[in-house]
């Protein structure tokens, strides 16, 4: 689904962020990228959505060379969560799910119905938090908000960097696993950045270890902890 076929990232400064990285991600699968900060994860998801591009090597998605995308149209294609999910405060969260342009287009009753079933998916319950405002939410709630966000255009794709490393530890166990039960039954194509080796045990179906730009190790969760 996601393929990057020797990429490079030197940015003008002269950091060398990513060195030759060649990885397929497939339809459906959770892949987490894991490493300490500054071995160029970040950078590996802003290149898929292109807010970054490459300085060599070629990224497809779905086929498709994605420098041959407008940017516009490649990220209607693409959820994205990431750590300050910038829900509008002045918008209840119904308001602000539905802002999604797909669910723009349709009748007021079908998007209430879909933001309740999403509002459903993640455990808080429609009744309660569709007409509330972000700010009388908790973090893990309002993260809770910004994943179905994410998942409410049904893009093929979605990209989550750090989604949950600001919340407490309880709510981020309890995101980690609903994130575990949504993605049984929706089977996204997920690339999911952390730098926290359980969480990645914990969600993943392969693990990409990266270091100083490089993927250092590839397998499954399993292997992983065999091997370390
Ligand atoms: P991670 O997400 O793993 O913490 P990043 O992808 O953010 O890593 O960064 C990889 C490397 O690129 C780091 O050395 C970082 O300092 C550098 N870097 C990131 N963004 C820029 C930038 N805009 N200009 C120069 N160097 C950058
Ligand atoms: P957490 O400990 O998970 O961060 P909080 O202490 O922020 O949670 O909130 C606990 C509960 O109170 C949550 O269910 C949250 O929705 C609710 N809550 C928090 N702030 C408000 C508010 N201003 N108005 C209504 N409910 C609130």
């Amino acid at each position: 689904m996601i393929t990057f076929e020797n990429v490079s990232k030197q940015y003008p400064d002269g950091t060398r962020a990513l060195k030759n990285i060649t990885l397929t991600v497939e339809e459906g699968e959770l892949l987490t990228l894991i490493g300490p900060s500054g071995c160029g994860k970040t950078t590996t998801m802003k290149m898929v959505n292109r807010l970054i591009e490459p300085t060599e090597g070629k990224i497809y998605v779905d086929g498709n060379d994605i420098s041959s995308i407008d940017p516009v149209e490649l990220r209607r294609n693409i959820g994205y969560v990431i750590q300050q999910i910038g829900l509008l405060p002045h918008m209840t969260i119904a308001e602000n799910v539905a802002l999604i342009p797909n669910l723009k287009k349709w009748p007021k009753d079908k998007t209430q119905k879909r933001v309740d079933e999403l509002l459903d998916l993640v455990g808080l319950d429609p009744s309660v938090f569709r007409d509330r405002y972000p700010l009388e939410l908790s973090g893990g709630q309002q993260q809770r908000v910004g994943v179905i966000r994410a998942l409410a255009a049904e893009p093929p794709v979605v990209l989550m960097d750090e989604p949950f490393s600001a919340l407490d530890p309880i709510s981020r166990e309890q995101l980690q696993d609903e994130l575990v039960k949504l993605q049984k039954e929706i089977k996204k194509t997920i690339v999911f950045v952390t730098h926290d080796m359980d969480e990645a045990i914990k969600i993943a179906d392969r693990i990409a270890v990266m270091k100083d730009g490089e993927i250092v190790q590839l397998s499954d969760p399993e292997t992983l902890l065999r091997e370390p």
